[in-house]
């Protein structure tokens, strides 16, 4: 197995192996750049098929928050953690205080949060290992769960998004499919809801799509029917790679503006969802609330200064999609673009 020849390497600075028999931790810590700061990112903890599964998935994901803090405009750099094994039956608060003691050994080069299957306890759980972890409850002198904040931003973006393709960011009447009912979609729906638009869900968990129908008056449909939903906008907010060779040819959206980290499978999946004239909002801007929030976190929690930030989504996105007609290459190009200037680095990693 070559590791440094993998296209998701990508000149990562430093990954950390790291185990604890005694608790059963198997975990990964992967620093992908810390040009602009330390690095920060979440702790997904998953039930991956194999080890190779989850070195990709952190791989993939730090190099996604490097882009994401230079895209935001924030002083940080990209990492990320997993912890392989399923929460719903591994995961305890002797793991989490294990996994502490892995992000402490690193002496704030990675600053932890939380991700899908860890949330707000476990980072207080942590916290009695590292002080290098955010995300953290109140009574733990933290800001509190920030997807919430995640959501508004993906709002925020989504009506960007909207208006560059309708020519209008009204969005009564509007049809949005939003796939994934967790904490990031539950309060997209509510935002949306409000606006006005008619919403169709989809949860691998059925009561959750049933209580979106209960409390939204939303349109249920499977898991796999989502992709052919009849609507404008459909927002991912689930896990990763479902824009593939096997979902784009199905979408009926003309935009596609979720939460869900590395949605596209592949790069080229980009210029697949141009082809057919589909915008993409890319996941690294839209998504960028979450980290916004525990950046201010991390140095005096600043409410205003977050709704501020999170408001310029709408611009960053905006810029994106300009340089991306006058360049004449997919969103997903333009926002590297963009996002290796910032970094000052050259050539892209397409
Ligand atoms: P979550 O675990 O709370 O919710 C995910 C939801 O998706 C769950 O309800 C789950 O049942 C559902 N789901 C899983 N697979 C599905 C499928 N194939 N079809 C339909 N539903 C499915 O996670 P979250 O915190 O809401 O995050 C959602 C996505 O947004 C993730 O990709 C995460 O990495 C990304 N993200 C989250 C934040 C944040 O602040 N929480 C920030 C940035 C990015």
């Amino acid at each position: 197995m070559s590791v440094f020849k993998e296209l998701d390497f990508d000149g990562h600075e430093q990954i950390v192996f790291c185990s604890d028999d005694s608790v059963g931790l198997r975990a990964i810590i992967a620093i992908h750049n810390t040009h602009r700061g330390p690095s920060l990112g979440g702790c997904r903890m998953w039930g991956y098929a194999s080890e190779g599964a989850a070195l990709q998935d952190v791989l993939r994901l730090s190099r996604g928050m490097t882009y994401k803090a230079a895209m935001a405009g924030i002083e940080l750099g990209g990492g990320k953690s997993v912890i392989i094994g399923d929460p719903t039956r591994l995961k305890t608060p002797a793991l989490m205080q294990a996994m502490g003691r892995a992000v402490d050994r690193l002496s704030g080069r990675y600053i932890i949060a939380e991700d899908v299957g860890t949330n707000v306890s476990d980072m207080g759980e942590i916290k009695k290992s590292t002080r290098h972890v955010v995300g953290l409850g109140q009574a733990d002198g933290g800001a509190g769960d920030p997807s919430p904040t995640t959501a508004r931003g993906c709002y925020v973006g989504l009506r960007a998004a909207v208006e560059h393709t309708f020519k209008t960011a009204d969005l009564r009447g509007a049809r949005v499919a939003i796939q994934g009912l967790g904490n990031v979609g539950w309060h997209l729906c509510q935002y949306l809801k409000e606006a006005g638009a008619e919403l169709v869900v989809s949860d691998i968990r059925a009561s959750k799509a049933e209580r979106a129908v209960a409390e939204f008056d939303a349109k249920a449909v499977t898991t796999d029917e989502i992709y052919e939903a009849d609507v404008d906008v459909f927002a991912p907010c689930a896990l990763g790679a479902i824009l593939n060779d096997e979902t784009i040819p199905r979408l009926k959206a003309k935009v596609i503006a979720g939460a869900a980290n590395n949605q596209l499978a592949k790069p080229q999946h980009a210029d697949a969802l141009t082809d057919r004239d589909i915008l993409y909002a890319p996941d690294y801007i839209i998504n960028a609330a979450g980290l916004i929030r525990v950046d201010s976190e991390r140095r005096g929690f600043d409410p205003h200064w977050v709704n501020q930030k999170v408001d310029e989504i709408s611009n960053t996105l905006k810029e994106v999609f300009a340089v991306a007609e006058s360049n004449s290459v997919s969103t997903a190009v333009a926002a590297e673009q963009l996002a290796t200037a910032r970094l000052g680095r050259t050539g892209t990693q397409q």
